[in-house]
């Protein structure tokens, strides 16, 4: 017994020298918006139309700093974020691509507001991590793809 932990010991001491630490800063901005679904096959009252204001928290991750002292300016998170819900805003969503197709549940918007963000912030140093949409004060779902 007093062998084996001699060894686990050792390991961990090991271990510890091969842990390469990197640079990480996540960003956080939030934004809103109003708008209408209905959401089909739903067994209760959420398959008749009414609204949400949602709210909008898109993660950022980067690697880097630019001379600045920025991974990136806030404004341009904010205003990606902004353009995505203009789409939406104050529509009925099953109205709208894709949810023509697929249900306009939170989770539905959430993976749209992750894809269409990173196609616009996405580089070799910035990544969008997480999409939190809040359909009510209490209730989120949180997207990210690893
Ligand atoms: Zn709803």
């Amino acid at each position: 017994m007093r062998h084996w932990l001699c060894s686990v010991s050792i390991a961990s001491s090991t271990l510890s020298k091969n842990i390469i630490m990197s640079a990480k800063y996540t960003l956080k901005i939030v934004t809103d918006f109003a708008a209408a679904h209905t959401l089909r096959d739903y067994p209760g009252a959420c398959h008749r139309m009414h609204g949400h204001n949602w709210k909008v928290e898109a993660e950022v991750v980067a690697t880097e700093l630019n001379k600045v002292g920025m991974a990136i300016d806030f404004k341009e998170i904010k205003a990606a974020t902004r353009t995505i819900a203009s789409r939406l805003d104050h529509y009925y969503l099953n109205d709208l691509p894709p949810f023509l197709d697929i249900n306009p549940t939170a989770e539905n918007i959430a993976q749209y507001f992750y894809h269409e963000l990173s196609k616009q912030l996405n580089s070799s140093t910035i990544r969008v991590s997480r999409l939190t949409l809040w359909e009510t004060e209490r209730a989120c779902v949180s997207y990210s793809e690893d």
